[in-house]
């Protein structure tokens, strides 16, 4: 199919979408659609999909790989006539002409922004996290489980990140501690039952982590558990899988506690023109499948938006 034009004034976009995962580009794709003018910008095309090894749980597919899916969003995109751009906004701010989008290189104008920008990695913040990151300390199994193979590693967390990982490096370490600082593992029940049903696994729970050792590499992890006994487990890598912080400090409305962006049914924020979807949002599923749906609704509520301006 040969890419239909869109008569496109890129002195000021009819929509303005920061960010490249399942919700931005849906947003994009539904917006194209209607043969709006439509920017993207984005750090890191497909987001945290492009994270993950295994995706069993989006409709249609019964098994992906993150790269495969990253692949396909990338192609979708390309059909049809949607300027992207890889950056980082800096700042949103609203002017009589519309939203200024701040990027280090460049500013750009739109009638209207819909924020897809996810969220991030939480840090543990202890000492050794920054000096060993690289050099033991990692964040993303998906990436960096096979440079651990044979070694004893640690996984920090007890949710479904930290699930995930077990699941991931399971193939590659010795031994997994899986480490949390809660009575047992949370997250999904077959996730549980899976990881507790490695040979390989050992789970410690009740235990804060206080510091990452080594030398030139990580050696080691201490711990406390909830008597304040102290305690040193050899490991070769650290696996910080504590959750997400969402990357929500480019707007300026109204956020929940959790310093998520508060949404209505239709994806409207506390500022007029200024639409939100998926994980950066207070929906409470943080999957790949209802970002890529809360991502349709913006798209249709801006649209909306825009008919009526
Ligand atoms: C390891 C892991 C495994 C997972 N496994 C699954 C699974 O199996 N199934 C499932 O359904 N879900 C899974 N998830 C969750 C799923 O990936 C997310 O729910 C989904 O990707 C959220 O999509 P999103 O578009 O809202 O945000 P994200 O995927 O986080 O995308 C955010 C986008 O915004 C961009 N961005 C952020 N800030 C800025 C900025 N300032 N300027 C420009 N761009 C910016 C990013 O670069 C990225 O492109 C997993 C997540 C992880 C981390």
């Amino acid at each position: 199919m040969a890419k239909e034009k869109v008569p496109c004034d890129d002195k000021s976009y009819d929509a303005i979408i920061v960010g490249g995962g399942p919700a931005g580009i849906t947003a994009a794709i539904y917006l194209a659609r209607r043969k709006l003018c439509v920017l993207v910008l984005y750090e890191k095309l497909g987001g945290q999909a492009a994270l993950t090894a295994d995706i069993e749980n989006y409709a249609g597919f019964k098994f992906i790989t993150g790269t495969d899916f990253t692949q396909k969003l990338e192609e979708h995109l390309e059909e049809y006539d949607i300027t992207n751009k890889e950056t980082k906004v800096t700042e949103i701010k609203q002017t009589k002409e519309g939203f200024l989008v701040k990027t280090k290189e460049k500013h750009f104008l739109g009638k209207t922004v819909i924020i897809g920008s996810g969220a991030r990695q939480r840090k543990l913040r202890v000492p050794g996290e920054e000096e060993y990151l690289n050099k033991g300390v990692a964040y993303c199994a998906t990436c960096d489980a096979p440079l651990f193979r044979g070694k004893n590693v640690a996984i920090i967390g007890g949710g479904n990140s930290a699930l995930e990982a077990a699941i991931q490096l399971e193939k590659y370490a010795e031994k997994i501690y899986i480490i949390t600082i809660n009575k047992d593992l949370e997250g999904e029940k077959v996730l549980i039952d899976k990881v507790k049903s490695f040979k390989n696994s050992e789970i410690i729970c009740c235990s804060k982590t206080k510091e990452i050792k080594g030398k030139v590499f990580v050696e080691s992890v201490i711990i406390e558990d909830d008597k304040n006994k102290t305690k040193e487990i050899k490991v070769g890598g650290v696996f910080v899988e504590i959750g997400y912080i969402p990357n929500s400090e480019i707007f300026k409305g109204k956020k929940n506690d959790y310093k998520e962006i508060i949404i209505d049914s239709k994806n409207k924020t506390s500022i007029q023109g200024i639409f939100a979807a998926g994980d950066v949002t207070a929906v409470q599923v943080k999957q790949i499948i209802v970002a890529a749906g809360e991502g349709a609704k913006a798209a249709v509520s801006c649209a909306e938006y825009l008919n009526r301006l």
